[in-house]
């Protein structure tokens, strides 16, 4: 325990450093919306590709609750660094916890070392909640699945090389969820990248789409080596993609208090700085107290998922909550600011900007009411 707990300082107290060195040139490298090269370079070394993966295949073997702590660390620098290896950790998740002995011995140690790096592939133009109406199939032949189809806002494609690609291995199951399959998918011939998907906020790290065009993969691709649970693989590992999504949330509703902090002392109106008049101090109160609320679901959802429950209710809770705290306390932040919210050269209009994803992406928060309301029936029956 007390072991863990050096651990785990020394992992944070090295996050710290990494970003007191980069803090300077985010502003540019949003503004100019470049893959940070350098910095995904150095978050490779640091091993946080391999975060969350047994150290038996060389990743760090991090709790989820120091992982959310990194993450959270990292949002309120900024946020798109997170992007980078969420995606990639879910892929590998669903092969750590879904995947046969083999598939793990392949794939987890070249995921863990970032030397492939990867991405989620699950949301198509026609669909992104309901994703048992996916379109994309694969169709055995022989040894191989060809597979056909596109996917859409795919973070990590352009740089990444490797996907968790959900397909419908049998369109015509009922339910649906029962024909589709998870397969860990290499760029490969007959995989198309398009073209990146211009956005709000999120700059620097690339999302994009791609089209399958015979795109052949071997049987041994499919995750677990049986169809029909693809579904099923793809929400499992999702958790830890929500618990991600809830700390950046954290991340950038505490980086909207502390500029907001700071400014109000400084900028001063009717001859006293405004963080005394009390409609701020409302403002401020109400924001570090979204933060200190978020922080603790997640590390309640943290907590769930390192003990191998079932923590949909926990990390959707997380999730909603603390990205509605970034929502309002970016919000909050833009007001406090007043014209200088609005300006490009502050960075609280960029937390303004980066907030409403995180209420969109890993499954909405409408669909997290209803997942939360579900379980809670579920666990309470009459
Ligand atoms: C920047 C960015 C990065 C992304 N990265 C990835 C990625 O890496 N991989 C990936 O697979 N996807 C990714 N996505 C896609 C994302 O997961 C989807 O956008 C999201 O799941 C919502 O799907 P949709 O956009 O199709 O909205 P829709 O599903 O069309 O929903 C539209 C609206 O209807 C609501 N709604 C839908 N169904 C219900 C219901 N049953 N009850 C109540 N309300 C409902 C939704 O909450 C939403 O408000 C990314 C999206 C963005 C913006």
């Amino acid at each position: 325990m007390q072991q863990e707990k050096e651990t785990e300082q020394q992992i944070l107290d090295a996050v710290d450093k990494f970003l007191i060195k980069i803090k300077p040139t985010v502003h540019q490298l949003e503004a100019d919306d470049e893959y940070p090269e350098e910095i995904v370079a150095q978050m490779q070394e640091m091993g946080l590709f391999g975060a969350v993966i047994d150290p038996k295949y060389g990743g760090l073997g991090l709790s989820v609750r120091t992982y959310a702590k990194i993450v959270e660390r990292i949002a309120c620098v900024w946020m798109s660094l997170t992007g980078v290896f969420n995606s990639h950790l879910i892929m590998a998740m669903s092969v750590q916890r879904f995947g046969t002995q083999q598939q793990k011995d392949k794939w987890l140690p070249l995921f863990a070392s970032g030397e492939m790096r990867g991405a989620l592939a699950l949301t198509e133009a026609n669909c992104g909640t309901d994703l048992q109406s996916i379109q994309t199939h694969a169709k055995r032949v022989g040894n191989d699945y060809l597979i056909n189809g596109s996917k859409t806002w795919i973070t990590n494609s352009l740089h990444g090389s490797c996907f968790a690609l959900l397909v419908k291995t049998n369109p015509n199951e009922n339910p649906a969820h029962k024909g589709m399959s998870l397969f860990i998918a290499p760029k490969g011939p007959g995989f198309k990248m398009g073209k990146a998907l211009k956005k709000l906020g999120y700059k620097g790290i690339d999302t994009a789409e791609f089209f399958l065009d015979n795109y052949a993969l071997p049987t041994e691709n499919l995750i677990g080596l049986e169809e029909g649970h693809g579904l099923q693989h793809a929400l499992g590992a999702l958790a830890l993609g929500r618990i991600n999504v809830a700390a950046r949330g954290v991340g950038v509703a505490s980086a909207a208090l502390k500029d907001s902090i700071q400014y109000s002392q400084l900028r001063k109106t009717f001859g006293k700085p405004i963080c005394q008049h009390q409609s701020i101090q409302i403002y401020l109160a109400d924001m570090a107290l979204r933060v200190e609320a978020g922080r603790l679901l997640v590390d309640s959802a943290a907590v769930a998922f390192d003990k191998g429950e079932r923590c949909d209710m926990e990390a959707g809770m997380a999730k909603l909550f603390a990205t509605e705290a970034a929502m309002k306390n970016s919000t909050e932040a833009l007001r406090i600011h007043g014209a200088y919210g609005y300006s490009t050269e502050f960075n609280v209009e960029r937390y303004y900007r980066d907030a409403p994803l995180l209420a969109i992406g890993e499954g909405t928060n409408e669909l997290q009411r209803i997942i939360i309301a579900k379980q809670l029936i579920e666990k309470n029956p009459l």
